[in-house]
């Protein structure tokens, strides 16, 4: 009899994982995603500028055996193994991979939902790239000063655009020192007011209010704060992190149902979840899929194990900075700016798109390599947290 294998969400660690499991000609795969293509989310700051439309369609990155159901998965029936659609269409399976990624957190602040535009889903990115179009002259407000934030405001402001960057405490967190120091000064020449220091306490239509009192006018206000995980495990009564990430453990199946493992933004392996990023989404979605066939196959699936290369951050067309990091996803002192910064930024870019086409081609051949540095964040949160509790690491 053949297995039914469904994948929720066909961003990078879905489409990755679809792909991989394509190794066995004895499984259905069907992949569940609101539209009818593959969208580039590390392009969507392009989108907003105009200079990409961060788009691929499925034909390009997604393997010819796997079905295409255009819904969203509305919640999941685990005992059932059921997952309910939101056109109330019901489908069942064998095995779950829970890929459903993150959208725009809005921290709570007052007046963003009314007033602010998030970059970080194809939609919002759309509906921002609109509202530019329609007030050219119009200052922005970028909020948020991660690499979302930091990309948009540069985008903008290379193309002549009046641009504040309100970056809370301070740019880049994750960069050390002098790489800062270089991803700010192209800022500074793009023409980017940085503010650091302080919070957003209030949007309105006119003006970002500001901790100290300050009010920074503006015609646009981007929010890009960071991402939340989908809370479509929590609603379906799956066990979850604190942040709504689906618990799984080292092999990135769920605490609860063997039958379910997750990848990506969405999932929490030990409690202690990868950056947010398609860095790990990817190769998340190769493991994902990795421990699906090891079970089909009746061996034990394999712990997480992947490495960090760092972070690189667009700083318009003619500039980047890449902060190096260890394989554990700190930073070092090394970083890469400049024209070689941009010149390494696109081909990030490329190497995500066709990773998942020469998996898509030759399903197995993307090369997961592996660390012991998942060792190593693990026993560094469980010295300074004692551990979450509802951490379960296989050994
Ligand atoms: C502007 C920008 C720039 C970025 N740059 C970088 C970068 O340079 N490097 C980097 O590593 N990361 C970067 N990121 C982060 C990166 O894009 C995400 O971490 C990555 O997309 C996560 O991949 P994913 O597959 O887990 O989720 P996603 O890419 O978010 O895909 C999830 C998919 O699931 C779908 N979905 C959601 N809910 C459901 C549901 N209920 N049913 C079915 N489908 C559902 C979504 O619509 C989406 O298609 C950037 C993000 C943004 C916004």
């Amino acid at each position: 009899m053949r297995t039914q294998i469904l994948v929720l969400g066909a961003g990078y660690a879905g489409v990755m994982a679809a792909n991989r499991l394509t190794q066995r000609d004895d499984v259905d795969i069907m992949l569940v995603n609101p539209r009818p293509h593959f969208v580039e989310r590390i392009r969507l700051h392009q989108l907003v500028g105009g200079t990409h439309d961060a788009v691929q369609p499925f034909a390009h990155v997604l393997a010819d055996a796997v079905r295409v159901v255009v819904d969203e998965a509305a919640a999941i029936d685990a005992p059932r193994r059921r997952v309910l659609l939101a056109n109330g269409d019901e489908l069942s399976y064998d095995y779950l991979v829970y890929a459903v990624g993150s959208s725009p957190s809005d921290s709570g602040v007052p007046g963003v939902d009314e007033h602010a535009f998030p970059v970080s889903s194809f939609e919002s990115a759309t509906q921002l790239r609109r509202a530019l179009a329609d007030e050219p002259d119009a200052p922005v407000v970028v909020v948020g000063g991660g690499p979302t934030g930091i990309e948009t405001a540069a985008e903008l402001a290379e193309q002549g655009r009046d641009v504040t960057l309100v970056a809370g405490t301070v740019v880049a967190p994750y960069f050390n020192e002098p790489g800062r120091r270089s991803l700010t000064k192209r800022l500074l020449r793009l023409g980017v007011t940085v503010i650091t220091g302080t919070r957003v306490t209030r949007v309105t239509d006119g003006f970002v209010e500001l901790a100290d009192g300050q009010h920074v006018p503006t015609g646009i206000t981007v929010w890009a704060t960071g991402f939340e995980p989908s809370d479509l495990a929590a609603r379906s009564g799956l066990a979850t992190d604190p942040e709504g990430r689906l618990l799984a453990d080292e092999t990135l199946t769920s605490i609860d149902d063997d039958r379910i493992v997750g990848a990506g933004d969405a999932v929490s392996p030990s409690g202690v979840p990868e950056r947010m990023s398609c860095q790990a989404a990817e190769p998340l979605g190769m493991r994902a899929a990795e421990t699906v066939l090891a079970r089909l196959a009746g061996r034990r699936p394999e712990l997480l194990a992947n490495p960090f290369f760092g972070q690189c951050v667009a700083l318009g067309r003619g500039g980047a900075t890449a902060q190096i990091s260890r394989s554990d996803d700190t930073a070092t002192w090394m970083f890469v700016g400049g024209k070689a910064g941009a010149w390494l930024k696109e081909q990030v870019c490329v190497l995500t798109v066709t990773s998942l086409v020469k998996e898509a081609r030759k399903p197995g051949s993307m090369w997961n390599p592996s660390t012991k540095a998942r060792r190593h964040v693990l026993e560094a949160a469980k010295a300074e947290t004692a551990a979450p509790a509802q951490a379960t690491v296989v050994a």
